[in-house]
């Protein structure tokens, strides 16, 4: 099995690559209720994260604190300082962590989702990235706590991320540029809360490889 440092390498290169593929989706997505630039946003954050991440013997935080200063330099509007709040949370988080184990990640996750709440003020259900984020923390912890293996429990947040994903759909939003249209976010999937489920599944993948 790799060192923590290599895994979060591992995480942030398959991450990366995700977030590329699905970066015409995820702009799609964004020009039915926003401006049309999250899929762009976040593929350039995470480009530019490519090209600063550290050596192999520097530290899991080392890596997601690097992530987060390519998002809050490179990527303006909401999902830049948001994700950078998260990433940088997260490394703290990690810091405390000897292995990068089912309980490591879990912190991680949770710290990360306190600073996208301290930042952005939001709430389950007004239709945002933690709409999925929530979710797949909490699926994340009871899979935990019965005793499922890192990988199975990370599948199976990721499942429930996806599902908070698609629960979006009908969401009036409260919280960003979607809602300044009031009742017509309603009907469509949220740019940021599919690209947390992207997220949640990236690392799911990358716990099995
Ligand atoms: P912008 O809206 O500035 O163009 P992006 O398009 O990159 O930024 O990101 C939009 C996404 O950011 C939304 O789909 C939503 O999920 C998320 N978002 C916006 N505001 C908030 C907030 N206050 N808290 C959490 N997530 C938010
Ligand atoms: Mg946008
Ligand atoms: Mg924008």
């Amino acid at each position: 099995m790799a060192g923590p440092t290599e895994a979060a390498l591992a995480f942030v290169r398959h991450y990366a690559e995700v977030v590329h593929e699905h970066k015409s989706e995820l702009t799609k997505l964004d020009s039915a209720i926003g401006d049309a630039d999250h899929g762009e946003n976040l593929d350039r954050g995470f480009q530019a994260a490519l090209t600063q991440l550290p050596d192999d013997d520097a530290g899991a935080d080392a890596v997601l604190k690097a992530v987060a200063m390519a998002l809050v330099s490179k990527v303006g509007g909401a999902a830049g300082p948001l994700y950078g709040t998260a990433f940088l949370r997260a490394s703290a988080a990690l810091g405390e962590h000897e292995q990068l184990d089912g309980p490591a990640v879990l912190a991680a996750l949770v710290a990360g989702e306190q600073g996208v709440i301290q930042r952005g003020k939001a709430e389950v259900g007004d239709k945002t990235i933690l709409d999925a984020w929530r979710p797949g923390i909490e699926a994340l912890e009871a899979a935990l706590d019965e005793g499922a293996s890192c990988p199975d429990a990370l599948d199976r947040a990721a499942e429930a991320a996806e599902a908070g994903m698609a629960d979006t759909i009908p969401l009036v939003a409260r919280k960003g540029r979607a809602s300044y249209l009031g009742e017509r976010s309603a009907g469509h999937q949220d740019p940021g809360a599919t690209s947390t489920a992207l997220l949640f599944r990236a690392l799911a993948d990358t716990a099995r490889a």
